[in-house]
């Protein structure tokens, strides 16, 4: 095992010692932030989090998923095995949670973020589109070539009433300011495979539009320099995993470069649960840092901007904002 790829997971995975954590896991949301609650009415478009980046957008109609990522494998390094819970993803379609899935993009192809999107895919018949290495995920599981976009700097589709730009962006800079578990996956992948073959395959910002609003999906705490002038979103879905590690210059960026042109009304953090952790079973395991600071950016930075953050496997409004009103 490459050591020093995996402390840079570690760096996200365990930045709260594991013999505290147990002694904590009632932390399960962010300190000070406010939850969102579910609205007395099915609104227009929901989102519904499972965890890490795992987003679910639907309007009754059809759904766009980010991620997808369910099956929450044993974690102990980059040698363990993995490979999607069947069973797992099978009780998210029986329930009608993944009922109408049209589309499913991973934010990047880490194993935390793709590694069930080929099975969710198969399951539901959605079309798959990321990275050259997520379409290696989704050959490997044998989603055909025909529902499979590859996408290099930036693809729009249609998709039911949703419009989804994917856009090439950058992971955060973990490791020798790269990704951890760097490169590409060059050839389909067939779980079981080591967490360690999920490599990180180009990192990107999804926007999820709809005549009821728009949203923008980070996954990552990185960024490329002005790479989205001119979106604007209702609600920024922002990954803080590892952010208090990388100081907070790279963070005031990071919120600049990623909320700053969208004006949003509403800026909610994604990633800062354990994803070593069982599905459903959400701790915080982030730096206080993260959130203090998020909390000082938006005030100073991004006044119109709430904070907020998500329950989890229950649907929320999209697009509505932080408050209720
Ligand atoms: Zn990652």
């Amino acid at each position: 095992m490459n050591r020093r790829t995996f402390l840079g997971l570690a760096i996200v995975a365990a930045a709260v010692p594991a013999a505290t954590l147990a002694q904590e896991t009632a932390v399960r949301t962010l300190p000070g932030v406010p939850v969102l609650a579910p609205p007395d009415e099915a609104p227009a478009v929901s989102v519904t989090w499972y965890g890490v980046t795992t987003l679910l957008f639907d309007d009754g109609e059809t759904q766009i998923l980010v991620d997808g990522f369910v099956s929450r494998p044993r974690f102990e390094d980059l040698d363990s095995l993995a490979e999607p819970d069947t069973p797992r993803i099978e009780a998210m379609i029986e329930s009608g949670a993944f009922r109408h899935v049209a589309m499913i993009t991973p934010v990047h192809s880490h194993f935390d973020h793709a590694m069930d999107v080929g099975a969710v895919a198969v399951a539901t018949g959605a079309t798959v589109v990321g990275s050259e290495s997520t379409a290696n995920i989704a050959r490997g599981a044998g989603v055909d070539e025909a529902r499979i976009v590859v996408v290099e700097e930036r693809h729009r589709q249609q998709f039911g009433e949703f419009t989804v730009e994917v856009i090439r962006s950058a992971h955060a800079p973990l490791v020798n300011g790269g990704p951890p578990i760097p490169g590409t996956i060059d050839a389909p992948l067939t779980p079981p495979a080591r967490i360690g073959d999920w490599k990180e395959g180009g990192s990107y910002t999804i926007v999820v539009e709809h005549p009821a609003g728009t949203a923008l999906i980070q996954g990552s705490a990185g960024y490329v320099e002005g790479r989205l002038a001119g979106i604007a979103a209702d609600v920024v879905y922002l990954g803080i995993g590892g952010l208090g590690s990388l100081g907070k210059d790279h963070a005031a960026a990071y919120f600049d470069e990623i909320v700053g042109p969208t004006a949003a009304r509403c800026v909610v953090p994604i990633h800062w649960d354990d994803f070593t952790l069982p599905f459903g079973n959400i701790a915080w395991r982030g730096s206080i840092y993260d959130v203090e600071w998020l909390r000082e950016f938006a005030t100073a930075r991004s006044p119109a901007a709430g904070l907020a953050t998500l329950p989890f496997g229950e649907a929320v409004e999209a697009f509505r904002g932080c408050g209720r009103s």
